[in-house]
């Protein structure tokens, strides 16, 4: 992808600004656990966060921008993506785990904390060990699993706006009013920490702890590409038992998009599929289900390059 003619002023002032953090037509949809869809037109990694404040003064409204954790819950178009994508650097991966209370930079992989966690004999954030997630995705998607949820553990979040000036911002967990896999955090909004509540534990059982919760995931969920669960749960039922039960669609296949065989919400990409075959899965999923059930299922994914994301 390369850059539209509009990114070319921000493209030229981020390369001078913060030599070697960006990337023209960088990987993009290969590194989500999809693993399909094509490149970002620029790319910016952000190794402290004063560097978002040279984000925020050379961006101009007119320029699409996406902050990117894990990318595991994206789909990314094959065309690839023709805005500027902001991601966390290693900077952003550092865990202080206190008696009470663990601090984690946003660009932090949910299964590391957990298991650093496990292993200093805290316990309260092991259900991450399954989700891959990153800390900054967690709050934006209030990640949870395993009867758990972010809001049940956040208690604060640093926050730097790129429609202001991007200065760091602590606001607490309940300003940041997390739903059902939704969050008050904008768009244009940037998690660099969060602050989480933990309790001591014995470390054994904490490790097993995680152990059962790896068990149930390989069990229960397929591995491969896939983004988890694609579709949110509607109001006192659940989307897989919809797609599955209701319509029977497990195996369903768009190209190399495929509906699992193993968990009726997850699609799983196979060698050779593109983002254009999800979509069209996710659509015709979602299409079936509303004919036969009256039931409009909402993605849970987030669509970025696309025209008309579904
Ligand atoms: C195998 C598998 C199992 C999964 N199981 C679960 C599960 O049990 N429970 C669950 O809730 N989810 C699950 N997911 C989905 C996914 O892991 C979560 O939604 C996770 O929170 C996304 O984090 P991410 O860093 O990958 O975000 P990305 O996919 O990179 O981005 C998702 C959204 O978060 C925003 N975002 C990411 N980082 C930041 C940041 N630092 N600041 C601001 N915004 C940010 C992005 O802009 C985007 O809108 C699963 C996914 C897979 C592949």
């Amino acid at each position: 992808m390369t850059a539209p003619a509009v990114l070319e002023p921000l493209a030229a002032t981020l390369t001078a600004r913060l030599p070697g953090q960006v990337e023209r037509d960088a990987p993009f949809g290969a590194l989500t656990t999809w693993r399909v869809g094509g490149t970002a037109a620029v790319r910016v990694r952000i190794e402290r966060s004063e560097d978002l404040a040279v984000v925020a003064g050379s961006i101009t409204p007119n320029v699409a921008r996406v902050v990117v954790g894990r990318g595991s819950n994206l789909l990314v178009a094959d065309a690839g993506y023709a805005g500027l994508v902001i991601v966390l650097g290693p900077a952003f991966e550092q865990v202080t785990i206190g008696t009470d209370r663990v601090i984690a930079g946003g660009a932090t992989p949910l299964p590391v904390l957990a298991r650093q966690c496990a292993a200093a004999g805290r316990r309260g954030l092991g259900f991450y060990v399954g989700i891959p997630g990153s800390v900054g995705g967690a709050v934006f998607m209030n990640a949870g699993g395993h009867g758990r949820e972010t809001r049940d553990v956040l208690v604060d979040a640093t926050i730097a706006d790129l429609e202001g000036d991007a200065t760091p911002v602590v606001a607490s967990g309940a300003t940041l009013a997390l739903g059902y896999r939704s969050s008050a955090v904008r768009a244009s909004q940037v998690v660099l920490a969060a602050t989480f509540v933990v309790e001591s534990g014995d470390p054994r059982e904490l490790r097993e702890e995680l152990s059962e919760i790896v068990r149930w995931r390989t069990e229960h969920q397929p591995g491969g590409a896939n983004a988890g669960s694609v579709f949110r749960n509607p109001p006192g039922d659940a989307a897989a038992r919809l797609i599955d039960e209701e319509c029977g669609l497990r195996g369903t296949r768009v190209g190399g998009a495929v509906v699992s065989e193993k968990h009726a919400n997850f699609i799983q990409a196979d060698a050779g599929a593109t983002a254009a075959d999800v979509r069209e899965l996710i659509v015709q999923v979602r299409d079936r289900v509303a004919a036969r059930t009256g039931v409009r299922l909402e993605p849970e994914v987030h669509a970025v390059g696309f025209d008309e994301p579904w």
